[in-house]
């Protein structure tokens, strides 16, 4: 990908410190992104394959589960997502996508009091009727929680436009190993860098390359993989994300067309990644949920995704000296570039200490961040 001229990474007085960055989904395109503006020189090595940042639609929807328990950093998470998707646009990158809210039906009054208790204070949220439903809702859902600081984005547009404002250097090659300060490629080509963080996914974590400091068996990150479908739509069912185990939502697909997906993520979760589509049941029982969900299932379908999600958490430096950002689970976008902000901030720290030593006498010179705005924590 040819550098963005209006990348903010052009500073180069001192010396610039160097990433190598494992994986370009939403994790590594950040790390890519946030790198960039603190000025340093940053090469992407993807293998462009199994990435579940591909999701053709990815809501923003801070209350994930069934109780309305929150992630405490979802707020600061949501208010980044949608600065980086303007500081984009206004940048010539315009990404898709629908600051719409999020609509949350609740099947009963027990749900709602579960969820009033524990909807974090600063979270705004309005409670709607049936009757006041914005699409045309099944019957049997009593209440209707509406939060309007959620909503949706083209996730692989995204992911695009923030690697190439990043001004990445990208190896569309795959990484068979890497340690503290170097990756090595398939064909054996090595890579050197001030630092690496590994940003693999599910897919990376079942390729392996890593030496994890936790875990056991075929898995020794210690991560959970599920797999999830969406239904491409040649409509969308609701004019705005709503969620209630599936999900309906409306999209804008790569050529650039409108309209809608149906999907959730819903495989039973496995110890590695599990490629290929779902089984027929797995179709059934989506079908299922859609229309307990929506009384006007008419849009067409014509096409489905297939992705494969990782959990289990796995922030800052690895025992192998590598950093890693990975394990993001059904928040890759809501949380991802936050997380990556704070691990670039944390790196930046420890590369700012080690080129002191190289430099011998003088202080760091690493360039200075560009001009503080919203997307600076
Ligand atoms: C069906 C479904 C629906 C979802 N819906 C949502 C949603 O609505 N909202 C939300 O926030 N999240 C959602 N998610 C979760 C979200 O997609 C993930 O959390 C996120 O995309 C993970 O991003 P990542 O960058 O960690 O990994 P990925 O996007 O999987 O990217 C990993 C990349 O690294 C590359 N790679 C791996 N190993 C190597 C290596 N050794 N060398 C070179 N390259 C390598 C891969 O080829 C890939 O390109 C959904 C997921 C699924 C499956």
């Amino acid at each position: 990908m040819p550098p963005d001229s209006t990348a903010p990474n052009s500073k180069t007085s001192g010396p610039r410190a160097s990433l190598l960055v494992v994986g370009g989904g939403i994790a590594g395109a950040s790390v890519c992104f946030f790198a960039a503006r603190r000025g340093w020189a940053v090469t992407l090595i993807d293998a462009d394959q199994g990435r579940a940042s591909e999701v053709p639609t990815a809501l923003l929807n801070p209350v994930r589960g069934q109780s309305g328990h929150t992630d405490a950093r979802a707020l600061a998470g949501l208010h980044l997502g949608w600065a980086l998707i303007r500081e984009l646009g206004g940048r010539g990158h315009r990404v898709a996508h629908g600051q719409t809210g999020v609509l949350r039906p609740l099947a009963n009054d027990a749900a709602r009091a579960k969820f009033e208790t524990n909807l974090p204070p600063g979270l705004a949220h309005q409670w709607l009727a049936p009757a006041d439903s914005p699409f045309n809702l099944a019957p049997g859902w009593p209440h209707l929680l509406f939060l309007p600081q959620g909503g949706w984005v083209a996730a692989g547009a995204l992911v695009a436009a923030l690697v190439t404002v990043s001004g990445a250097e990208v190896r569309r090659a795959r990484a068979a190993s890497w340690d503290a300060r170097s990756a090595t490629l398939e064909d054996g080509e090595v890579l050197h860098a001030d630092a690496v963080v590994w940003c693999g996914g599910s897919v990376g974590a079942s390729w392996g390359g890593a030496s994890w400091g936790g875990g056991s068996g075929s898995d020794p990150g210690g991560f959970s993989h599920r797999a999830g479908s969406l239904l491409l739509l040649e409509g969308a069912a609701a004019p705005l994300p709503v969620s209630a185990g599936v999900y309906l939502a409306p999209a804008t697909f790569s050529n650039g067309q409108r309209g809608g997906v149906l999907g959730a993520t819903f495989e039973a979760p496995t110890s590695g990644y599990q490629a290929g589509g779902p089984p027929l049941k797995s179709l059934h029982w989506l079908f299922s949920r859609a229309a307990a969900l929506s009384a006007d299932l008419s849009p067409a379908v014509t096409g489905i995704w297939t992705g494969s999600r990782l959990s289990g958490e796995r922030t800052g430096p690895q025992p192998g000296g590598w950093w890693a950002l990975a394990g993001l689970g059904s928040k890759g976008f809501l949380l991802g570039p936050l997380l990556a902000r704070e691990l670039v901030g944390q790196l930046g720290g420890q590369l700012g200490k080690r080129l002191d030593s190289q430099m011998d006498s003088a202080p760091a010179d690493l360039p200075a961040e560009h001009a503080l705005s919203s997307l600076d924590g």
